[in-house]
């Protein structure tokens, strides 16, 4: 229950064990084809070019920069987190210049920042966020940023690793252009599987590029002559066979859930840890109307050592949180609830555990107080 990689279920682990094919394969091509469809299905696009990249989130996140920046251009970055400044390296290597546009960890990205930083930089060609941010827990208004991009005429870059699955994330209805996720937060596949969506506006302006990619492998104008497409495929290099079985069965059993199902789940089983969380006297770090239900950013109580409680869960209960980032280390923990751990059983199970560490630690707290409250929860909104 960190910040991934969530527990894998069963039926992925199986579908990583179907003997290996090969990459061009017709069986492997079709699977391909599903694939693509049930990508188009979670990130509710219609964009052609949606694919998974061979390589985890950060490779995708590459991919969506060294495609649409050339050297020379500007790109505004909102940074409230970790993945904000991986951003602007990502913008920097591409030889473009960064406008950062900065918020307190744990706070959302600003709109009318944006705004401000759209309007005195009248040449930045992309805005660039991070949705859900996996470091400190916080949603931004994707939805709103996403217009202010197009008002301003900027092509939209978002982080969706850790919101695709979890939460509301709707690519054509927001109108972002090159999105990228990750296999091993909310989808609960294994790690190292990046799917991208890009709108037909991004392929414009990849189309129009007159400086080559600098990343080879990255190239969407070469990758698509191996995943674009419904004409002949390509070799551009050999498919994670095994892995794609993995994603493949991920999204069939999203698919089988229904994605608005999935989402409800995660806010069900978060608003449940939280009523436990604060009956333990504990609290949450983040606003009420900002909070990520998939990765829950919790106050460690004055005097408690962050550490030997977090060695404690992983010791005695086979249960792994995460640490705080950046100024929010040693004062909070990161809960995740995310995929195939977002389920009942997991808000008990850590609900427990935690009263118990944090009794061994000398924090008392009302025993039993924690489990009461989830409990009431989950019984008054049972159907
Ligand atoms: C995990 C994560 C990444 C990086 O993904 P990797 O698979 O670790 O490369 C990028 N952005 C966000 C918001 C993340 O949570």
């Amino acid at each position: 229950m960190g910040p991934g990689p969530s527990d894998v279920s069963p039926r992925v682990l199986a579908a990583l064990a179907r003997p290996t094919i090969g990459h061009l394969d017709p069986l492997f091509v079709s699977l391909m084809d599903d694939i693509k469809l049930l990508l188009q299905y979670a990130f509710q696009t219609k964009n052609e070019l949606t694919l998974p990249v061979s390589a985890p989130g950060s490779a995708g996140m590459e991919a969506c920069f060294v495609n649409l920046l050339s050297p020379g251009d500007t790109a505004i970055v909102c940074q409230n987190g970790v993945f904000g400044g991986r951003m602007r390296e990502n913008v920097e290597r591409c030889g473009a210049t960064a406008i950062m546009v900065e918020d307190e960890w744990g706070s959302p990205v600003d709109p009318e920042k944006v705004q401000k930083a759209l309007r005195d930089h009248p040449q930045a060609s992309v805005l660039a966020f991070v949705h859900a941010e996996t470091s400190t827990g916080t949603r931004s208004d994707a939805a709103t940023l996403c217009k202010l991009a197009k008002e301003h005429d900027a092509l939209v870059i978002m982080d969706t690793v850790t919101s695709l699955g979890g939460i509301e994330l709707k690519v054509d209805e927001w109108g972002a252009d090159a999105v990228y996720s990750g296999s091993q937060k909310c989808l609960s596949c294994v790690p190292g599987i990046s799917p991208v969506t890009f709108s037909p506006k991004a392929v414009e302006r990849i189309q129009a590029r007159t400086h080559k990619v600098q990343s080879w492998f990255l190239d969407m104008q070469l990758v698509m002559g191996y995943w674009g497409g419904s004409s002949k495929r390509a070799y551009h290099h050999t498919a994670p066979v095994n892995a794609m079985y993995a994603l493949h069965e991920t999204l069939v059993m999203l698919e089988e859930e229904g994605l608005e199902n999935a989402i409800a789940r995660h806010h069900r089983n978060h608003l449940a840890l939280v009523a436990g969380l604060e009956a333990m006297g504990l609290s949450m770090a983040v606003d009420e109307a900002w909070r990520l239900p998939q990765l829950n950013l919790v106050c460690i109580p004055e005097g408690v050592d962050d550490a030997a409680v977090r060695t404690r869960l992983l010791r005695d209960f086979d249960l792994e949180i995460g640490a705080g980032l950046g100024a929010l280390a040693g004062k909070t923990w990161r809960i995740g609830l995310m995929g195939h751990a977002s389920r009942e059983r997991n808000v008990i199970l850590c609900l427990n555990a935690l009263e118990t560490a944090l009794h061994a630690e000398g924090h008392n707290v009302e025993s039993g107080a924690a489990l009461r409250a989830a409990e009431d929860f989950y019984k008054s909104t049972s159907n």
